[in-house]
């Protein structure tokens, strides 16, 4: 496929190749793509051969308070970002990255005309129905000011609006489905080259004579933003998502507030150059990574020659791009030898172009001559289309794509802790407390102490570094949801979106959805085991000795179900469960029966988030009467905040369960089985759900 031109809109004819005086003066918004090279609309803009280029990053308030980042993610967002500037700085050294504070919509009608713009380009981000708001603004504010725009698409292989065109406008729901829309367009478009050299953000009265230095430059910039609205002035957010009293990572001490906004340009912007249009930190956010145990310093770097490198390494070993298979990549390993690529966060970030990833892997696996080439959905390019598919479903849902309530695609389950709206339909934010023990439960898992190590485990390790593997992803969204704590997949969706480095508004909610059976994957009666489908991957259970180090003595026999183990066994471990180290919350084979029966008669009901009964609010009592499994409970005598419970009597290990699993050779029983093939199992054996599921 030719690399398609970045689509063009807005502004007058006279204003199409540059302004009165002759030349284009480009503001190059970066957004989520934070790279230089394959990036269309840079190209687009460049061949302009603009008199002035303004690199922008508009440090957006949305995203600090309105929605759940942690600081793994901001921190490899301020790590690219940086990154990014010296770039720029090195490839002019009369530019950087010029990052302002404030709401875009405000900020750059007014960057228009102050620095006599006459082309806005930008990447398309991954949709969210936020970024729609906030691009169908600025197309109209550029036409506005007679401003061109140039967008391109180069966060995805293919440009989603024309998949979902040719997909008939209907979200695709199966990877065969992304395939057959996909087919029409051919190959993913080769990518471009890095630039070589980029111009100066210099304002018209430079053009002719410009400053010999960017100290002289950036002085001169300021100036120009003199009396510009500053967002510490307005009224403040409605709420912070990512304040330690919703939950977040943030502490904003006495104040209450995060100092990033304090001025348009940085800090003591006026003082010191060298803060001018600065990146900002982590600090200013109200964010300390030691105090909130993440990993110092991050074990994934953000950045785009960080993410070069990595593609790198990982594209040399031919066999193991030409090999790669999903479902045998163990979900055990650290991040640091993580047994995928891990290029997520950079491909999430945009630092490493996602159809470079695609033709570097196409060329690494031509060269590999062995036997044993993997195909889609379990090779690399399979994963790179589950990106895509998810991208497609969401483009196609549109702004209910993120929860169960009217999502034309997402299964009616009767969650606990659903999402809750009041009767004009908003969120209510904070979420109103839900029944205690599905609280208690939720609690538990995100504070690690569900007394299933590998899920624990798993929770440290995201909470620490900002990633886990895709196995791990489906061993935490089965247990809260279908497999035993049955709390709704919008809870766990939530959780991961504060602390993913690679969150995407599509990958993640679509994911969870494929994991609770809501959509995409519909074989419920597979469920992970909470100490099986580890163990095969790892019997010495080393991620739980290293992020529950209080298990670490356990013997292998024991480390995945530490409760199992006799007492004189807990005591040489120097750790005794219910005291050291948590009692299971709950009873996984029980809870697993509960969640099939329920999910029996929700699958018999077949109603989506959309369904008349769901929109009335009568889908829950109805399905809880049909399929009558009692509420939740928790453990006779559980007390969650001294994390001294008790052993339940069913968590304690009998004499008679070894002898049973003696008789049965330690075979499952009829129907149980683990899912660590699903995408595969599910793609071939489903078809596109829904003919309604439309925008
Ligand atoms: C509950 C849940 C939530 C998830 N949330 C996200 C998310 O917010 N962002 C995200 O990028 N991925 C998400 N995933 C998908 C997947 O787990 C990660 O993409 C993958 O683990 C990233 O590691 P990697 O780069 O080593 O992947 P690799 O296995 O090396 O795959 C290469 C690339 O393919 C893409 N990819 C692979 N699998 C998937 C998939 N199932 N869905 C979408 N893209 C995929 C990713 O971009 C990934 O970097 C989620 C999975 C689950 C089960």
């Amino acid at each position: 496929m030719a690399p398609k031109k970045p689509s063009s809109s807005g502004g007058g004819a006279s204003k199409k190749s540059g302004d009165k005086d002759g030349g284009a003066r480009v503001m190059y918004w970066f957004r989520t793509d934070l790279r230089l090279h394959d990036s269309p609309a840079l190209q687009a803009a460049l061949d302009l051969k603009p008199q002035a280029f303004f690199p922008l990053w508009c440090w957006d308030p949305n995203y600090i308070y309105k929605h759940r980042v942690g600081i793994n993610r901001f921190r490899f967002l301020l790590e690219s970002m940086s990154a990014l500037s010296s770039s720029l700085h090195s490839l002019n050294p009369l530019s950087q990255l010029l990052v302002v504070r404030g709401d875009p919509c405000d900020l750059l009608p007014e960057l228009f005309k102050r620095w006599g713009i006459t082309h806005l380009a930008f990447e398309r981000d991954p949709n969210d129905e936020y970024v729609r708001q906030r691009d169908d603004q600025a197309r109209k504010d550029a036409k506005a000011n007679g401003v061109e725009v140039l967008d391109g698409y180069g966060h995805h292989l293919y440009d989603i609006r024309e998949v979902l065109k040719a997909h008939n406008n209907e979200p695709t729901l199966t990877l065969g489905a992304l395939q057959s829309a996909v087919s029409k367009f051919g190959d993913p478009a080769k990518p471009i080259d890095a630039p070589k050299s980029i111009p100066s953000p210099l304002l018209k009265d430079d053009v002719a004579s410009p400053p010999q230095d960017i100290k002289d430059l950036l002085p001169k910039l300021l100036k120009s933003l003199e009396g510009l609205p500053e967002y510490s002035k307005k009224k403040g957010p409605e709420y912070d998502l990512n304040s330690h009293e919703l939950g977040g990572q943030r502490s904003t001490g006495e104040s209450g507030k995060v100092t990033c906004y304090d001025s348009l340009v940085g800090p003591d912007a006026s003082e010191s150059i060298k803060s001018t249009f600065s990146v900002p930190t982590l600090e200013s956010l109200g964010m300390d990574a030691k105090a909130a145990r993440v990993s110092v310093p991050s074990l994934i770097p953000g950045g785009e020659a960080e993410g070069l490198k990595r593609l790198e390494r990982v594209i040399k070993d031919t066999k193991y791009i030409a090999t790669f298979s999903k479902p045998k990549t163990s979900p055990c390993q650290d991040t640091s030898e993580a047994s995928t690529t891990l290029l997520s966060p950079y491909l999430k970030f945009g630092c490493v172009s996602v159809r470079k990833f695609w033709w570097d892997a196409v060329e690494a696996s031509k060269q590999y001559k062995g036997a044993g080439k993997t195909s889609p959905p379990e090779n690399i390019q399979g994963q790179l289309l589950f990106r895509e598919m998810y991208s497609v479903a969401e483009a196609g849902v549109g702004e209910t794509y993120k929860r169960v309530h009217a999502n034309p695609i997402s299964r009616y389950i009767d969650w606990y802790l659903p999402t809750v709206y009041d009767s004009k339909g908003k969120e209510i934010i904070p979420r109103p407390a839900g029944d205690a023990a599905s609280e208690a439960r939720y609690a538990a898992f995100v504070e690690a102490r569900t007394g299933f190590p590998f899920i624990d485990a798993a929770v440290k390790q995201l909470k620490t570094t900002g990633w886990i593997h895709h196995l791990a992803r489906h061993s935490l969204a089965s247990f809260l949801t279908r497999g035993q704590c049955w709390i709704s997949w919008e809870r766990g969706a939530e959780f991961f979106d504060e602390h993913l480095i690679d969150w995407d508004p599509a990958s993640n909610p679509g994911n969870w959805m494929w994991l609770s059976c809501s959509a995409f994957f519909h074989q419920y009666y597979r469920v992970y085991g909470l100490a099986t489908f580890p163990q095969k991957y790892d019997p010495s259970g080393s991620l739980i000795r290293k992020y529950c180090p209080e298990l670490k003595d356990f013997p292998d026999k024991h480390i995945y179900a530490p409760h199992t183990a006799p007492l004189e066994v807990q005591r040489k471990a120097k750790c005794e469960i219910g005291k050291d180290y948590p009692a299971p919350i709950l009873d996984e084979k029980k809870e697993k029966e509960h969640c099939i029966a329920r999910m029996k008669v929700a699958y018999a009901k077949g109603w989506r988030g959309d369904a008349k009964e769901v929109l009335e609010g009568k889908a829950q009592e109805i399905l809880r009467k049909e399929h009558g499994v009692p509420d939740p409970t928790l453990p006779e005598g559980y007390k969650a905040q001294e994390n001294k419970d008790k052993i339940p009597k069913w968590a304690q290990r009998k004499e008679e369960d070894d002898e049973a699993q003696k008789k049965q050779g330690g075979k499952k029983r009829k129907g149980e089985k683990d899912e660590e093939e699903d995408h595969k199992a599910s793609d071939t054996s489903t078809k596109t759900l829904s003919k309604k599921a439309k925008k």
